[in-house]
């Protein structure tokens, strides 16, 4: 079987987030299992040239009137995960971000640099583009890739089945009405049984409305899709396709993150000798030239800075997180507003609070080594790699009850403790009080070293890899295949199906 996993961002050739290492984690597991995959990325400012084993294996001069685009088969570094690398001089190759420009604001022609990303992805996946290449089954992720399954599903003959991957519904790519007809997307979709959406058009709507199977990463998150508080607007649509959603926890790329073995470390440790994690902590707080006192709870808070992740009451929390005897370091990049906050913040607590401003890959890697607390709360969060990546390093998580967190935070109460199945601390309401409450019972078990110990060493050893996940994508690539490639895509009948989300 071969699969095209459609992502804009794959480690470490392009990342803003989580999407980045599930694109290069959960390809390398389901090759592991036999099936032939390969990623389709952009190819940004710097992705071609890091790439490994470059080829040109497609060139049009004007493709679909986007403007002059090259094909190349490449590999990941080091990995060596086969992937297609979308060149496109004018609308992929500039410096700024991903997404947005130096400024932080949307590129203005993100509509369509995305659509020549799914053009490309379909024809691709049809064996159009290159000879003898064509796709089984193709695997579109979040709004970049959305118009790929609806472009599939206006195919005639044989096509390959489609599975499309919401990582964030707040995310949706959706763009003007006007500029449609621009875009070159099927001329009897926009209306609102397809790709419009209030007037605009929108790509994940697209991905959701098209394509044969929809996964979601993890099952509150599937649950909570269905509801107006979280669908953000296509719950409504997510319920009428529900028997097609399935949840699946997103995993951890546990070789890229191993504190037994990780070269961005002073020292290394494992779950029975965390010597090395009271090098990384002294390290951490000499790098960040925070007090150097081991015995002072070092918290840290990596994300990026926006309303998801709760950067405001993460701001408003301070003062009272200094006046408990704990130091807070922080690794964001988001709102310049909100940044601005964090340096000020620092300077007003010097020694007592750390702000680093950018994305900085190693340093995160040491701050999840050196710390003893993750805050990491979220107003909504579909799985939240963090906090896994936290776990493994012994850094106990605080966090909201909401989404993957939910699935994969054990709270520390009472019978928790006492069974031992304990992994960090769970609050509900996404306020500071609720925050500093859960963050007052995570100190107090710290000053129980014991007790902080056992759970420590629980976190730990919990298992988030990739073999339980990507052997759920397999069975749904494989429902994908056997007949063919002729599946129907039309709407479920009944809007509210009994079935519960799988
Ligand atoms: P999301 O994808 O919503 O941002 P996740 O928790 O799923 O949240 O994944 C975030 C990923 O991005 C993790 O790999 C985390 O370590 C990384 N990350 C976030 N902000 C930064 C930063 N400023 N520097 C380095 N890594 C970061």
């Amino acid at each position: 079987m071969r699969a095209l996993y459609v992502s804009s961002e794959v480690y470490p050739l392009a990342k803003t987030g989580g999407l980045a290492d599930v694109s290069a984690a959960l390809p390398t597991a389901l090759s592991k299992l036999g099936v032939e995959m390969s990623v389709l990325v952009p190819g940004y400012h710097g992705t071609i040239r890091s790439a490994a084993a470059r080829s040109i294996r497609f060139e049009s001069t004007d493709f679909l009137g986007f403007g002059p685009v090259r094909l190349i088969a490449a590999q990941t570094p080091d990995t060596g995960l086969p992937i297609w690398i979308v060149d496109s001089p004018t609308l992929f190759r500039r410096s700024g971000g991903l997404y947005q420009d130096e400024q932080g604001r949307d590129w203005p022609d993100n509509a369509f640099r995305f659509a020549l990303f799914n053009h490309i992805a379909a024809q691709l996946s049809l064996g159009e583009l290159v000879a003898n290449w064509r796709a089984d089954v193709v695997h579109a992720n979040d709004w970049h890739a959305g118009m790929t399954p609806a472009l599939l599903a206006a195919v005639q003959g044989r096509r390959p089945g489609t599975l499309f991957t919401i990582h964030n519904v707040a995310y949706q790519g959706v763009f003007p009405g006007y500029l449609y007809e621009g875009l070159r997307l099927p001329a009897n979709a926009f209306n609102s049984d397809g790709v419009e959406f209030y007037g605009g058009v929108s790509f994940l709507k697209a991905g959701i409305r098209y394509s044969d199977l929809l996964t979601t990463v993890s099952p509150t998150y599937a649950a909570e899709l269905l509801t107006p508080e979280y669908g953000c607007g296509l719950d409504g649509l997510l319920r009428a396709r529900q028997r097609k959603l399935y949840g699946i926890l997103n995993g951890v790329d546990y070789h890229v993150w191993n504190p037994g073995r990780d070269s961005y470390l002073p020292e290394c440790f494992d779950p029975g000798n965390l010597a090395g994690k009271r090098t990384c902590k002294t390290e951490l707080q000499r790098e960040l030239l925070l007090e150097p006192r081991s015995d002072m709870p070092l918290m840290v808070y990596v994300s990026r800075l926006t309303d998801q992740k709760m950067a405001d009451v993460v701001l408003e929390a301070i003062p009272e997180i200094v006046e408990r005897g704990a130091q807070l370091a922080m690794l964001g990049k988001g709102e310049p507003s909100i940044e601005q906050r964090f340096l000020e913040a620092a300077q007003k607590y010097p020694g007592r609070l750390a702000a680093r401003i950018g994305y900085d890959e190693a340093l995160a890697h040491r701050f999840h080594a050196g710390a003893d607390i993750l805050l990491h709360p979220s107003r909504f969060e579909p799985c939240g790699l963090t906090q896994l990546y936290a776990m493994r390093y012994g850094t106990l998580p605080v966090v909201t009850r909401v989404g993957g967190l939910t699935d994969t935070v054990v709270d520390a109460g009472e019978q928790t403790l006492r069974l031992g199945t304990a992994t960090g601390f769970v609050f509900q309401y996404p306020n500071a009080q609720a925050m500093l409450a859960c963050v007052d019972r995570a100190l107090a078990l710290y000053d129980q070293p014991l007790a902080w110990r056992k759970v420590q060493y629980q976190a730990m050893s919990r298992d988030f890899g990739w073999d339980v996940s990507a052997q759920r994508y397999l069975a749904l690539y494989n429902k994908l295949v056997p007949d063919g490639v002729q599946i129907d895509v039309t709407m479920d009948a009944d809007p509210l199906p009994k079935t519960a989300v799988r």
